[in-house]
């Protein structure tokens, strides 16, 4: 399976080149040439395997050139910290299946890929004989997941920056307890936009990138597209078990589109998804674009589900493609259209149609998100964290009640006790993980929301 980019200057990788250079040299993202098709009976040869195995048999597909062994290997280390019997479980409840994906170390569902990526990451520089020195700027779920992607691994150093007092208690602890000797956090004074810039400004200057051998872990890694495709499926396996249907709905909360990407990924592989749901907060301009054909960036707005305040969905150049019937001039010149204009204003009324092939839209506002989560807990005495609700609340008005719904679980609800407490007056239990999180030993620097100081210490710091 060789890889390629969605701006077409970039072709004839192979899966370790396309994990290794994340986002693609020409700007655009990696794809592999081919999605590999599968049969019904394939997919139901799949349905009764175990996550570990599962994921083995999905990742085989798309990532030639790694020993067989090798990949069972990494796969069953990425798994084997996550701290439920079934990986990602799935919970029956008030007539909608959910997909618990919160079950790994930071309980979000970004474990699920951060935690291979980072043995993959091991894995191919203990190959190369090489290095690398991860930066990345976080307003919370993102910078955690990967710290936990990473920490204790060999020749690998990660730096993450959170604006200092600006990310919820529990994300910060996250992050600052873990203190192994190859984690730096680092406390910007300043915003996450602050952050996000001078890790921009760091990768522009490519004699420092390439001194230090600088690194990312943003959702643009094909990698971690891939890890998320495995669910989609594995929850068709369990929905299976407990229904005899033809074919199932998928609600998924919706910020980066990258988790939605990996459904349609797994959609066009052949498992008999029939829409995807794609949830959106007020930040909307991917549920626009579903219901409207408008694709134009807004100012982001604080929500409740904070993980999804985001407006330029990174991983959408990937649906483009697609759309755009592989047609990588096309979405080039579009992503310099909207990199000018704000917007995407090229539908033609066919294509519009397209879009409704593959996905319905809803944008789910906070007190919609409350009451969801109210109401469930009502119903079932389960408490949804607030990107899970957005979810449940677009399932309940977009599917037909044919099929069978599966909700994308994607964080437990004790990483956000404020919206929780607001919907149903109490906090949520603790998992194990974080009891006690906050008498633990913390490792943070302090720094000035200033590139160069930011790399000086990294040129201090670095391997
Ligand atoms: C990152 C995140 C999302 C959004 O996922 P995307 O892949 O960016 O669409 C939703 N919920 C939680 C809890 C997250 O951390």
């Amino acid at each position: 399976m060789k890889y390629l980019s969605t701006r077409g200057q970039v072709r004839d990788l192979s899966f370790k080149d396309a994990v290794m250079m994340g986002l693609a040299d020409d700007g655009g993202l990696l794809l592999p040439e081919t999605i590999p098709s599968l049969t019904p009976g394939d997919i139901a040869a799949l349905e009764h395997l175990a996550y570990p195995e599962l994921a083995f048999q999905i990742l085989s597909l798309f990532a030639g050139g790694i020993p067989s062994a090798d990949l069972k290997t990494l796969v069953d280390r990425s798994y084997a910290v996550f701290d439920h019997p079934e990986i990602t479980p799935l919970q029956h409840r008030d007539g909608v299946f959910i997909l618990e994906l919160f079950h790994g170390p930071t309980l979000a569902f970004k474990d699920v890929a951060l935690q291979l990526l980072g043995n993959l990451f091991e894995y191919l520089l203990k190959e190369r004989g090489e290095k690398m020195n991860i930066i990345g700027a976080t307003s919370g779920d993102t910078g955690s997941a990967a710290i936990y992607g990473v920490k204790g691994k060999e020749n690998i150093r990660i730096f993450i920056l959170h604006p200092q007092g600006r990310v919820s208690p529990v994300q910060e602890l996250q992050m600052t307890t873990v203190t192994d000797a190859n984690v730096f956090n680092l406390a910007i004074r300043g915003t996450f936009d602050d952050g996000q810039r001078i890790v921009k400004e760091i990768f522009g200057d490519l004699p420092f990138k390439t001194a230090h051998s600088l690194g990312a872990v943003n959702s643009i890694n094909w990698a971690r597209v891939l890890a998320q495709v495995v669910y989609y499926f594995y929850a068709w396996g369990r929905v299976r078990r407990a229904t005899d249907c033809k074919d199932f709905y998928v609600s998924v909360p919706t910020g980066n589109f990258g988790d939605i990407f990996a459904g349609y990924v797994a959609r066009r592989m052949g498992l008999p998804i029939r829409k995807l749901i794609l949830a959106t907060n007020e930040n909307n301009i991917l549920s626009r674009f579903v219901n409207e054909g408008d694709y134009s960036i807004g100012a982001v707005a604080q929500t409740l589900s904070p993980s999804m305040d985001i407006q330029v969905a990174s991983n959408f150049e990937r649906y483009l493609y697609y759309f755009f019937d592989e047609d990588a001039a096309r979405v080039r010149q579009a992503m310099n259209d909207f990199q000018q204009s704000g917007r995407l204003a090229f539908l033609r009324q066919e294509e519009r149609e397209k879009i409704n092939r593959d996905f319905l839209a809803m944008t789910v506002g906070q007190e919609q998100t409350i009451a969801t989560i109210r109401d469930f807990y009502r119903a079932t005495g389960a408490v949804l964290d607030p990107h899970t609700a957005v979810g449940v609340c677009a399932r309940r008005e977009l599917s037909g009640g044919e099929a069978p719904v599966v909700c994308l679980s994607t964080a437990h609800p004790a990483k956000f006790p404020a919206a929780v407490r607001q919907a149903i007056g109490r906090d949520p239990d603790l998992p194990p993980s974080l009891a006690g999180i906050e008498t633990r030993e913390r490792r943070c620097e302090t720094i000035d929301a200033d590139t160069a100081k930011v790399k000086a210490y990294l040129a201090a710091n670095a391997l």
